[in-house]
């Protein structure tokens, strides 16, 4: 399927679609947490992926499932090994703003190959981004069902 329409009323429709009108709540830890904790995180939030933050509350990295079960086979102790050591981080996140279109994300979200961005805040120059919001493939799901819904109208 090319995605070609003859519809231009539909992809106009979709290019004025903000990321805040599908954002859902982030699900953040401390940097300081253990890997077990985090894994503990995941299953109660029922979320795939944790936003990292410093004392501050500063955005400095991201975990995934995949992350958390490559420190569960490594044979690390999990249960004292910090998520610091095996998040992502800073500067290598893939980010997004409230007002950010959503088609943009949804094209990070391809190709950087992620399931979900931190919809982040500037908080001061020079002092890093606050985390305001969630956004993942999930969300996008809800939007697709959500235009074949008005289809036609
Ligand atoms: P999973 O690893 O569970 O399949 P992802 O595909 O989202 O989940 O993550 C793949 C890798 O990319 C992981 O190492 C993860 O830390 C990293 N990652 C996830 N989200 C982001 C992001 N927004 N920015 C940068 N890296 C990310």
């Amino acid at each position: 399927y090319t995605g070609k329409t003859d519809s231009p009323a539909l992809s106009d429709e979709i290019q004025k679609i903000k990321v805040h009108h599908y954002q859902s709540r982030p699900v953040i830890v401390e940097q300081s947490t253990s890997v077990y904790e985090a894994i503990c995180t995941m299953f109660l939030e029922d979320c795939g992926t944790l936003f990292i933050v410093d004392k501050q509350s500063t955005l400095v990295g991201v975990v995934s499932r995949k992350d958390l079960l490559r420190a569960s086979m490594g044979g690390q102790a999990i249960e004292t090994t910090p998520v610091s050591i095996i998040m992502t981080r800073m500067p290598n996140i893939t980010m997004c703003e409230k007002e950010d279109s959503i088609i943009e994300v949804a094209h990070k979200l391809i190709s950087r190959q992620i399931d979900g961005l931190p919809i982040v805040k500037k908080v001061d120059v020079g002092s890093g981004y606050e985390v305001v919001g969630r956004i993942t493939k999930t969300n996008m799901t809800s939007l697709l069902v959500d235009l074949a819904k008005n289809e036609g109208t």
